[in-house]
């Protein structure tokens, strides 16, 4: 089946009770035991496991191409339980330019526990050079968090293949609908469900997605049931339902991104524009052949510096200013602000979530704010 009819089928069950076309949301934190200790449906605690959980994983597990999937509570609680799978001790080697939330999780509460690297994953005399005895993970982000770099997943696999590594991939800006990093050799898949899969700005999730139920998936199941970090049935009930239309919403994501990084481009007040789906992108060889559409995010770099950006945000009327990204709604950042004193990211740069509004609605906006 093809991801617009998985999208839609592979996360429901009809209620046999009701005769619901959809099912229904079950609260229930307990479900009932016979006397004689078994339990007659497959569910005993709401932690272990929900219906609307199960729907939920059913559907990221068949989207991603994977075997099984595990829900969360946040993007961050599905990278911590993936950090906390490893024996301590492990080397991750991670992406220069990496989702901030993540980078500050290793450095703040792994450190001591994991030794990591954060590295440009994309030179392979670079990557090869700092794999060490201990390395047992690399983490990828493709395209990248705010410089939309894109890193060749079938070529950092391989690498990794040979010296017995994992490779997780951090897929929350492409979406499966892009971009399908278990088909290009990955060995897990990780989703901010936060973003595109709520797709309106209105609920928080993380996913797992791996391809075959290993020892290292055992693991993961039981840091998600041990620690706890589970969603709840409202919230599956929700995913489920807008994971319905994601197809649509990201070839529509796509459409605008790919139109609005076209006009920037050309326009004298901006310096550069990073979206895998130019020409001028440094990657965008790798991007035409691992992604099937370039995604919705873009980030551009206005002439002069920090107060140079601001005073572009400050005058847009459509685009909302607010960090985050994924939602049906544009939204617009100023990044390296968000990413505190640390941040890597240049002080002119914006980063656009590019919403579902009529494009010449969002060029109009963006036109009146660089006069
Ligand atoms: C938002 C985001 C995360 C973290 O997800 P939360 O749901 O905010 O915890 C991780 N990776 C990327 C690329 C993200 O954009």
């Amino acid at each position: 089946m093809k991801i617009e009819t998985i999208a839609i089928h592979a996360g429901n069950v009809n209620d046999e009770g009701t005769g619901a076309v959809i099912q229904p949301i079950t609260m229930s934190t307990t479900f009932l035991r016979e006397a004689d200790g078994s339990y007659p449906s497959e569910y005993i605690y709401s932690r272990s496991a929900n219906p609307n959980r199960t729907q939920l994983e059913n559907v990221l597990a068949k989207l991603e191409n994977g075997v099984d999937a595990a829900a969360f509570s946040s993007g961050n609680a599905a990278g911590m339980t993936v950090f906390q799978s490893l024996k301590p001790g492990t080397h991750v080697i991670c992406p220069d330019d990496m989702y901030h939330g993540l980078r500050n999780q290793l450095k703040t509460l792994f450190a001591g526990i994991l030794e990591f690297d954060f590295i440009d994953v994309n030179d392979a005399t670079v990557l090869e050079a700092r794999i060490r005895p201990n390395t047992g993970l690399i983490w990828l982000e493709t395209p990248s968090n705010p410089l939309l770099k894109i890193t060749d997943i079938e070529k950092v696999a391989s690498i990794a293949k040979e010296r017995d590594i994992k490779v997780a991939v951090d897929n929350t800006f492409a979406t499966p609908v892009c971009q399908q990093p278990l088909a290009l050799g990955a060995d897990l898949v990780m989703h901010s469900s936060t973003k595109y899969f709520g797709g309106h700005s209105d609920l928080m999730g993380g996913a797992l997605i791996t391809p075959e139920k290993n020892d290292w998936w055992t693991k993961i199941r039981q840091i998600q049931e041990m620690g706890g970090a589970i969603p709840s049935p409202m919230d599956c009930y929700y995913l489920v339902r807008s994971l319905k239309t994601l197809p649509y919403r990201v070839k529509g994501h796509v459409h605008n991104a790919q139109l609005l990084a076209e006009h920037l481009e050309n326009h004298p007040k901006i310096e550069s524009v990073m979206y895998p789906g130019l020409q001028s992108h440094p990657q965008h060889e790798i991007a035409k052949k691992q992604m099937q559409y370039f995604g919705g995010m873009l980030s551009f770099c206005v002439k002069g510096g920090a107060e140079d950006a601001r005073r572009v945000i400050s005058k847009l009327q459509l685009f909302t200013i607010a960090t985050s990204l994924g939602g049906v709604e544009t939204l617009i950042e100023h990044r390296a602000s968000v990413e505190g004193p640390d941040t890597k990211t240049p002080h002119n740069l914006l980063r656009v979530s590019v919403g579902l509004e009529h494009i010449d609605d969002l060029i109009a906006d963006i036109e009146q704010a660089l006069e």
